[in-house]
């Protein structure tokens, strides 16, 4: 997977540099990420979406697992037999049925946020597969557009430096 530097944020001050010529619009009625991607589930997420009225065995693969080196990350979301999408992609729409409680991986999509000491990088997941990527008339990633996709996730990493 090719990924690109795309922005840092310093967590103490907020302040954000980021790469100007980037562009990124997440396309209505798309959802090829919802197709090709595999989801890992957090605790949390599994959480929030049984607050639906789901039950995890619904939406949860259990023959699917994500390590990083020998650490147990999580199981992955399930995907359907007939069109090796998501459980929760309408299909006629390519609509998120939970998109107000989907998993964090998914809000990240197509980012990767990786902190390093008092900064967090921002890379992006330069997948050929998703029209959003570079979009003509997509948002150029400022500290703005992060704050308002991102700043839950933001603060809760800022909250971890300012207390150590
Ligand atoms: S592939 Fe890209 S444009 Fe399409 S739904 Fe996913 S993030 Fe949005």
């Amino acid at each position: 997977m090719e990924k690109r530097w795309m922005a840092t944020i310093d967590l103490e001050t907020l302040e954000v540099r980021a790469d100007p010529e980037f562009r990124f619009k997440c396309l209505d009625n798309c959802g090829k990420c919802c197709e090709v991607l595999e989801i890992p589930l957090r605790d949390e997420d599994i959480a929030r979406i049984e607050e639906l009225g789901y039950n995890a065995w619904e939406f949860v693969d259990y023959e699917k697992l994500f390590y990083r080196g020998d650490k147990f990350l999580g199981y992955a979301l399930k995907k359907r037999p007939f069109d090796d999408a998501c459980v929760f992609l309408d299909p006629d729409t390519k609509r998120c049925r939970i998109y107000s409680h989907r998993p964090l991986a998914c809000r990240l999509y197509p980012f990767i946020f990786v902190r390093n000491g008092k900064k967090m990088e921002v890379y992006v997941r330069m997948d050929s597969f998703c029209p959003g990527i570079n979009h003509p008339n997509g948002e150029p990633v400022t500290r703005e557009f992060l704050l308002k996709e991102y700043g839950d996730v933001i603060k809760e990493y800022r909250a971890k430096v300012l207390n150590e």
